[in-house]
């Protein structure tokens, strides 16, 4: 087995320089002044070790990846009844797209997509004040990443709140299904906080390991959900964690991941690593056009397909 860091290191000297990068969402006028030169990656092994190379310390918008944390906290918080309000199956569509909705009766494909995670910020509401919820989404992750300076970048989120006319349609559009219980400017003013948490991939590689750990947490030894959670949540992430480009992630990479239009991408080996990429350049998708070769080069290099070598 080759040595990890030295296959970072090199993966990292690489896309350092690489000159096809992608293209930085400007669809939130925020994210657009982001330098597109930055590449960064953190691994979390089981023995609680982290290693890093590029600008692994550099926080960026966690966007999307926010997604499965705040699903885990739903799931805490209700069990699998948040089941009966959104799906499990891929979109095969745009984060953003509000389509099938129609179809479905406002009950979205998956809780990675947009229409999705707006559900599940909804079903967190429940019993608090948006700021409370808020306050609960940032505790989580601070509590997963062992780091109390990680904050929610204000720009980002008023940039969102400014701009977010899509996402005001999908939970309006699901309102109408009742599958959105709380005022709409509520349930979206939440997601555009949870969406512009700020972390390194060192802090998202640290937060996303309870799911690389059959649900408990190798820094704290702390018990975050059950096994079978983790298992299911990772499944998703496999399934859906990447829109429209899930199929394309699996087939290269071969494991569960969940990527975010700020260049972030966080993925799971089962049992051997939690891993957080960033480069902000994304694919036509909206995926991180170097996080995703990065991670194939890795997997790859460490034979981590889950579906074997
Ligand atoms: N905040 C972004 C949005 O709602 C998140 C999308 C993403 O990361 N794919 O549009």
């Amino acid at each position: 087995m080759p040595d990890l860091q030295s296959v970072l290191d090199e993966i990292a000297t690489d896309l350092k320089t690489a000159s096809e990068r992608g293209a930085v969402a400007s669809y939130i006028p925020e994210l657009a002044k982001v330098d597109p030169g930055q590449f960064g990656i953190a691994v979390l092994t089981p023995d609680g070790v982290v290693h890093s190379a590029g600008d692994a310390n550099v926080a960026f918008s966690i966007q999307s990846i926010s997604k499965v944390f705040t699903l885990t906290l739903a799931l805490g918080q209700v069990g699998d009844i948040l089941w009966n309000r959104v799906g499990r199956e891929p979109s095969g569509n745009p984060f953003n797209s509000i389509v099938q909705l129609e179809y479905e009766h406002g009950i979205p494909r998956n809780p990675l997509i947009n229409a999705g995670a707006l559900v599940v910020t909804d079903v967190i509401l429940a019993g608090y004040k948006p700021r409370e919820a808020i306050g609960l989404i940032l505790s989580f992750m601070r509590s997963l990443a062992g780091d109390d300076s990680i904050i929610i970048d204000v720009d980002v989120a008023r940039s969102e709140e400014e701009t977010g006319f899509r996402n005001r349609a999908l939970a309006n559009y699901m309102k109408a299904y009742d599958n959105i219980r709380h005022p709409v400017e509520m349930t979206t003013g939440v997601y555009f906080h949870q969406c512009a948490i700020a972390m390194s991939c060192r802090q998202l590689a640290v937060a996303g390991s309870f799911l690389a750990g059959q649900g408990r947490h190798p820094l704290t030894g702390n018990k975050v959900v059950s096994a079978e959670r983790a298992r299911r949540i990772n499944a998703v992430m496999l399934t859906c964690g990447h829109y429209d480009g899930s199929g394309e992630f699996a087939f290269r990479v071969g494991i569960p991941g969940k990527s975010g239009v700020g260049g972030g991408i966080l993925a799971i080996v089962p049992g051997k690593a939690s891993i957080a990429v960033w480069s902000p350049g994304l694919n036509k998708v909206g995926n991180s056009l170097l996080g995703s070769r990065a991670l194939e080069r890795l997997a790859k290099a460490m034979d981590w397909s889950i579906f074997g070598p």
